[in-house]
């Protein structure tokens, strides 16, 4: 600027000057004024011209101009574009901020202090039933209609975490959702959501469990502890003494396979599923699973010592000469609770069928019984631990009812799954489905 009016004095004086050399002056103010004016002329066109330039600058044309004004006009276009890209930048990182968010397995709503929504990710959509792009600027309380979260809003404090229905809860399936504010800001509010619902369910399954487990171990327990004292109080001949004590070997023996079975669950909820290594000999092990049929069925003949015969009709179809690739105990644990059950529920006289086929992914263990069977309702929760159809039939039979938790949990290590059949007053039918990868062909 100081080079303009510099530039603008001396022009003028030169000019005044030389005028006045020549004629006089007069006429020399009026040139200097001329000069002057087309001076000012041409300062307000250009400053025009930037000003129009500056309302949009072009940040990226080089700029048609020379002087000053173009160093000027340079220096701002240079410190603008420097500008854009810090604002690029910014953006960039804002975006990348809001991906990790969306990112989040939690849900993540950002409220202004009237407790608007200002931002939220998808699965605070699907938690709490919103429209990230809708319910912009909406109260929250007006969206999130459940009493627990209003009541839980209006708190001046939120240092715990509440528990509540998800929006996607029915009836048929249940939902759980916990959900914190957080404040930041300028009065603005952070809304977490989590979804709580294995975590509840787990916590729900292992209550239930210790339940049962405690009235499992009671019922024998109550029993014994009455006999103990009925021995020691009233004097008893010889005769009575040993049904006292068979009853109360009967009892001690439930325990133990209760023990045995809760034992066998753990090992294999806690171990890595079997490798291919070992190699089962099938022949061997449907050899062992037919004694105990065979022995168990003949225990529940009620009769004794030598007159004992088994009271099914067992039919042991021909043991395929294969390997099952897996742990031994597993697998007879798997194919001996099918059988035994098959045993204990199925009437005397009724036929067992113990047999194997080779499928197109693989083989089948089944176990077809003529007992009583099972309506269709409880079918998908028969595997579930403690679950009984026939709790007096379980119970008197020496069951746990832990028998098909664990051979589902064995078939299902082993690559395969546990289907069963069933039709009440026809029987049943349970199988073990094994891959072709556990399969193979015996070696000498
Ligand atoms: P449990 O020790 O009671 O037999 P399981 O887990 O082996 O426990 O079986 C669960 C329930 O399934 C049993 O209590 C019984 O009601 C039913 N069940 C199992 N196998 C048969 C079968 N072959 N026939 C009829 N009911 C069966």
């Amino acid at each position: 600027m100081l080079v303009t009016l510099l530039e603008l004095f001396f022009s003028t004086l030169v000019v005044a000057l030389s005028v006045w050399w020549w004629t006089d002056w007069p006429q020399a103010a009026a040139a200097a004024s001329l000069v002057a004016l087309a001076y000012a002329v041409r300062l307000i066109w250009k400053t025009t011209r930037i000003e129009r330039w500056l309302s949009q600058p072009d940040l990226h044309t080089p700029l048609p101009w020379s002087g000053v004004w173009s160093e000027i006009a340079h220096r701002i276009q240079r410190l603008l574009r420097q500008r854009e890209k810090q604002a690029e930048a910014a953006e960039q990182r804002l975006q990348y901020f809001l991906q990790a968010i969306q990112a989040s397995p939690n849900g993540v709503t950002l409220l202004d202090a009237q407790g608007r929504i200002e931002w939220c990710n998808a699965t605070a959509c699907n938690h709490l039933g919103l429209d990230a792009n809708r319910d912009l600027m909406q109260h929250i309380v007006h969206l999130v209609r459940d009493p627990v979260f209003a009541k839980y809003f209006a708190m001046a404090e939120h240092e715990a975490e509440v528990v509540m229905d998800g929006r996607a809860s029915s009836a048929a399936q249940s939902l759980k959702l916990s959900v914190q504010l957080h404040a930041y800001g300028e009065g603005q509010q952070l809304l977490l959501s989590r979804d709580i619902t294995s975590v509840t369910l787990a916590d729900a399954m292992r209550r239930d469990f210790v339940a049962n487990v405690s009235h499992e171990i009671r019922t024998p327990l109550t029993v014994l502890s009455g006999f103990v004292e009925t021995l020691q109080a009233i004097p008893l001949d010889t005769n009575e003494q040993q049904r006292y004590l068979h009853l109360m070997a009967v009892q001690a023996d439930r325990m133990q396979s209760l023990v045995a079975d809760l034992l066998t669950l753990s090992q294999l909820e806690g171990s890595l599923p079997p490798g291919l290594y070992e190699k089962v000999n099938l022949p061997d092990l449907m050899r062992h699973v037919a004694a105990d049929a065979a022995a168990l069925s003949s225990v529940l003949s009620g009769s004794d010592g030598d007159e004992r015969q088994p009271v099914h009709a067992l039919v042991f179809g021909p043991a395929p000469p294969w390997a099952l690739l897996g742990v031994r105990s597993e697998l007879l644990s798997a194919m001996s609770n099918l059988v035994s059950n098959a045993v204990r529920y199925t009437p005397a006289g009724g036929q067992i069928r113990v047999a194997w086929s080779r499928t197109p992914d693989g083989a089948t263990f089944s176990v077809t019984d003529t007992g009583p069977g099972i309506a269709a309702e409880h079918l998908p929760r028969l595997s579930e631990r403690f679950y009984r159809v026939d709790r007096s039939r379980s119970r008197e039979t020496g069951g746990t009812g832990l028998g098909l938790a664990i051979a589902k949990h064995v078939v299902q290590r082993h690559g395969g799954e546990l289907r069963i059949q069933s039709q009440v007053g026809k029987g049943s039918t349970f199988q073990l489905t094994f891959p072709a990868s556990r399969i193979e062909a015996l070696t000498a």
